[in-house]
């Protein structure tokens, strides 16, 4: 499966992501747990997403208590 290679912008760590993913795309930095979000393809390319924007109510269980 071919990978394509991006930087974090946070840390400099060098990320293979799958060549389908598309802008928008989240993914997780392995190297400082970043949330990133693909930007733009060819060249690939992340961001970072602001930690307010990750939350998610339908996706939180542990927010229930
Ligand atoms: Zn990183």
């Amino acid at each position: 499966m071919p990978l394509e290679f991006a930087v974090c912008p946070v840390c400099g760590q060098r990320l293979g992501l799958h060549e389908y993913v598309t802008p928008g795309t989240r993914v997780v930095c392995v190297n400082c747990e970043s949330n990133l979000q693909v930007e733009a393809r060819r060249p690939l390319r992340l961001k970072l997403v602001p930690l307010e924007a990750t939350y998610n109510r339908n996706d939180r269980p542990e927010s229930y208590g």
